[in-house]
């Protein structure tokens, strides 16, 4: 048997009778950038959300960018953030010419620690940026406690977790503005790269929209040096169509996730994600952690299991961000999980048979490694 690491075209198969006339129609209008589908795109997902506003912009990477901006991080200013997530988040702040200010994480959920978020707030702090990692909601009233009366605004990186909530409400209403991404491998992804931000606050939304809009929301007319960051209609169509079926698929997603902590229950050497108390995880990758973990991954792919690593270095160890002078033993929760986290296939279509494999060939892999066996 193969497992891939996600499959894809399953989605496109579900939503293709529904968006290829629309996609035929948009290519008769040729009205390819804004219009009616982007608007309707917008005003569903700010719904789905809970929010007021949701502006659509090219990619999550220039979502989180143009927030950071529209809350005011300038160059210089420092924005604090997980070490462990997909380097967007931290290229985000450094294109602003802004200073990413790394923080641990706590050793259950890998997400965020809000007391370390706390300890490296200074003077120059000009936003904090949990990560909804793997689709687990992060501790953001956590944070928004403990920062109370600061006024450092919050933006919740939500690529990981669109459908998620806790008991306040959904990730991307739950900060001062929020980024997400729909690169097509996330819950909720496009036919290529997209992304948006969501806000209840006016006047951030207006702002991120003539940002995206070379600082401009009356043609010709440039209040602000902005850049240029849209949402294409052919994109805003296939969101829509999704958006439609994005509960189903994370429901889909949360079933296969607590299939799998069944067929672990048994199995010895695999530590599997606890969800975070109270809220409603949607699962975007479902990690476990390992001892060997690069030997379990390539005995995993000889066997035809697609597993992956999420992510392998953290930020502070990439050559990227060396600059930042933060070696080993800076971020100690980060660099050992790193070590040992193995995400397993998983997507809303997986079966339970290709689980069952996923979970037989772990097993074996991790087996042998605690008796010594010769793979
Ligand atoms: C995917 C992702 C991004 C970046 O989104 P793009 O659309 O690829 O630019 C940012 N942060 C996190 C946590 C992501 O997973």
């Amino acid at each position: 048997m193969k497992v891939p690491f996600l499959d894809l075209v399953s989605q496109q198969n579900e939503i293709a009778d529904e968006v290829l006339p629309k996609w035929q129609q948009l290519f008769a209008t040729s009205a390819f950038i804004g219009g009616q589908p982007v608007d309707d795109f917008e005003s569903e997902f700010a719904a789905y959300c809970g929010v007021e506003h949701a502006v659509g912009v090219a990619n999550g990477t220039d979502a989180i960018e143009l927030a950071l901006r529209a809350v005011g991080v300038e160059v210089g200013g420092e924005v604090i953030l997980p070490a462990n997530t997909f380097i967007a988040t931290a290229e985000a702040v450094s294109r602003i010419g802004a200073i990413p200010v790394l923080v641990d994480v706590d050793p259950v959920h890998l997400l965020i620690d809000p007391d370390a978020v706390v300890a490296a707030i200074t003077q120059r702090t000009q936003a904090i940026v949990p990560v909804h990692l793997y689709g687990q909601v992060a501790p953001v009233e956590r944070i928004l406690q403990l920062t109370a009366g600061s006024g450092i605004p919050v933006i919740e990186d939500n690529a990981q977790a669109q459908g998620s909530s806790s008991p306040v409400g959904r990730a991307g209403s739950l900060g001062t503005i929020a980024a997400t991404s729909f690169y097509p491998g996330k819950n909720l992804g496009a036919a290529g790269d997209a992304g948006a931000v969501t806000t209840n606050d006016p006047e951030l939304a207006h702002i991120v929209r003539s940002l995206g809009a070379h600082g401009s929301t009356t043609k010709y007319v440039h209040d602000r040096i902005g850049v240029n960051s849209r949402l294409d209609a052919i994109q805003a169509v296939v969101l829509s169509a999704k958006l439609r079926r994005l509960d189903d698929w994370n429901a889909r997603r949360r079933a296969a996730a607590e299939y799998y902590w069944h067929l672990l229950s048994t199995v010895e050497g695999v530590t599997a994600p606890t969800p975070v108390a109270g809220t409603v995880p949607v699962w975007h990758l479902y990690v476990v952690q390992v001892d060997e973990r690069e030997r379990v991954l390539t005995e995993l792919a000889e066997h035809g299991v697609s597993a992956a690593i999420h992510y392998p270095t953290p930020l502070h160890l990439t050559e990227a961000y060396s600059g930042l002078g933060l070696g080993r033993g800076s971020y100690r929760i980060a660099e050992d999980s790193s070590d040992r986290i193995l995400s397993l296939p998983m997507f809303p279509h997986i079966t339970r048979a290709q689980q069952e494999y996923v979970v037989e060939q772990l097993a074996a892999a991790v087996a042998r490694s605690s008796a010594g066996l010769p793979v």
